[in-house]
């Protein structure tokens, strides 16, 4: 993602928003059968490009955001960088992992947003980005949590199965990556627990425990043992499924680790060696445009930043517009900034967030209901390789009455810099003026004691001045310029 990709601030009370997440749809995983490049592997794997151990393949992802007609409803920054973040903790022990190819990709677009297969096959044709894998996060998949469809080859995930705990995205890449169902074959069949199992189902022969047929039954992958189950179901605290019989008879529970069945987010964690292998061999073999061998950032160094400029923690700052600054974190191009008024550890109340690519956020439009509230902030990095690197810590603010928002009347625009200014150095005030007048500038601290005044003669027009700043301690200041009649503009200034 090159450049700023979006920011959005919801300055709203949204506790609503936040606790009316939709159920999960019935279906998991619209995906069927097997792939036809996975068949013709499966005949002979070791003929295959082979899993290089060690050598991690970076894959390009693009993320297409999906909304309404009137742009509402996008699965949020936040969360994408969570099931971004889920997604490659998933794949990292099979050494694949996926980086942002692009800026996420927002389309509004009602009929796309919840989508039948049809509608989701016009979205994919629409919007693929070629030579990456495309993911479509939408409000209902054609009924499902999500599905990879062959024709388009893309992906579509209800936003309501991808929480940070949720596997579908892993999943449907597991199937865009040619891996089946466990259970493949048993698709819209209920399995009769009570009985030996048919030897055929879905024109799929049915695995049985022994492994004698390991390679021409259910998935075809002997390592991933018999599952019959394709509804969702919840393992037991050993990880497994309820007792089905294979049809020789014997009784056996299905392995509910695999984010290939359809065993609950909570029981699923891994895929299997052979499923891994065709995984590899498949990128190498039928997509290898995927394969661009980037070269990853070195690693986002969280303790290396992040501590606030602006405001500092425990400030009070005056009403009104807020710019959150604070020192760059080591290889993060992207920062998350979540702005919350009651406990800043639940989620569900961080009520702003703001999505920026430099070590700077500002708010302009803050309620007046925040005035004299505890209010908390933090950011999280990211890059386009890494989604994991955690959050800093909250820092506290607060809001007083007094309002910044001043006037002289012969200012149109003032601005102070450096931010932070040094101790000794100079401030430059940038002023345009729309006639000429005399201006004293103050530095004052926050007990309201005055440290320096100088005094200048304003010309018409755009210009800048210095202020010399006398040494003083590291800390917030104010700066107050005033014309003759009284008339004051009152800035901050940070000073290290
Ligand atoms: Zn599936």
């Amino acid at each position: 993602m090159k450049k700023l990709v979006v920011a959005i601030c919801l300055l709203t009370f949204s506790f609503t928003l936040a606790f009316a997440q939709n159920a999960k749809p019935d279906s998991y995983c619209g995906y069927r059968g097997m792939s036809d490049w996975l068949i013709e592997y499966q005949k002979n794997p070791e003929a295959y490009p082979q899993r290089k151990t060690g050598a991690i393949t970076y894959l390009p992802m693009t993320v297409h955001i999906l909304g309404d007609d009137d742009g509402n409803g996008y699965f949020g920054q936040k969360q994408v960088v969570d099931a971004l973040c889920t997604l490659n903790e998933d794949l990292l022990p099979y050494d694949i992992q996926y980086y942002l190819a692009g800026e996420f990709n927002y389309i509004d677009n009602t009929e796309w947003f919840i989508h039948d297969f049809r509608g989701g096959r016009d979205m994919m044709n629409a919007n693929n980005v070629d030579e990456t894998t495309n993911s479509y996060f939408v409000e209902d998949p054609a009924g499902n949590c999500g599905y990879y469809t062959f024709g388009p080859d893309a992906l579509a995930v209800a936003k309501n199965c991808a929480g940070p705990e949720d596997h579908t995205w892993s999943h449907e890449v597991g199937h865009y990556l040619s891996l089946p169902h466990p259970f493949v074959g048993w698709e819209g069949t209920d399995v009769d627990a009570t009985q030996p199992a048919p030897t055929r189902v879905g024109g799929n022969n049915v695995e049985r425990v022994d492994g004698s047929n390991c390679r021409t039954s259910g998935d075809r992958f002997c390592d991933t043992g018999p599952d019959y189950i394709s509804n969702r179901w919840s393992c037991n605290q050993n990880g497994v499924s309820q007792e089905m019989i294979d049809p020789s008879g014997t009784a056996f529970r299905a392995d509910g680790s695999f984010i290939m069945s359809y065993s609950n987010d909570a029981c699923a964690n891994r895929f299997s060696d052979e499923q891994a292998a065709a995984m590899h061999a498949n990128i190498n073999d039928e997509r290898p445009d995927l394969i661009k061998n980037p070269t990853p950032p070195a690693a986002i160094d969280l303790a290396g930043g992040g501590t606030p400029i602006s405001p500092q923690n425990d400030e009070t700052i005056p009403f009104g517009t807020v710019e959150f600054q604070w020192e760059p974190i080591p290889n993060a191009t992207h920062y998350l900034v979540e702005i919350s008024f009651l406990s800043p550890n639940n989620d569900n109340i961080v009520m702003s967030r703001g999505l920026v690519d430099e070590a700077k956020y500002v708010v302009d439009d803050f309620d007046a209901r925040f005035v004299g509230r505890p209010l908390n902030w933090r950011v999280r990095p990211f890059n386009d390789f890494e989604f994991c690197a955690g959050s800093t810590d909250f820092y506290k603010f607060s809001m007083s009455n007094a309002s910044n928002v001043s006037t002289i009347s012969e200012v149109e625009e003032v601005s102070v810099s450096p931010v932070p200014a040094q101790s000794g150095n100079q401030l430059i005030v940038g002023l345009i003026a729309n006639e000429t007048f005399e201006m004293q500038a103050s530095l004052i601290n926050l007990t309201g004691q005055v440290l320096r005044t100088q005094n200048y003669n304003m010309i018409s027009g755009s210009q800048q001045v210095l202020f010399d700043l006398p040494i003083v301690a590291e800390g917030v200041y104010m700066l107050s310029l005033q014309n003759d009649k009284g008339e004051r503009i009152v800035k901050r200034v940070v000073i290290n």
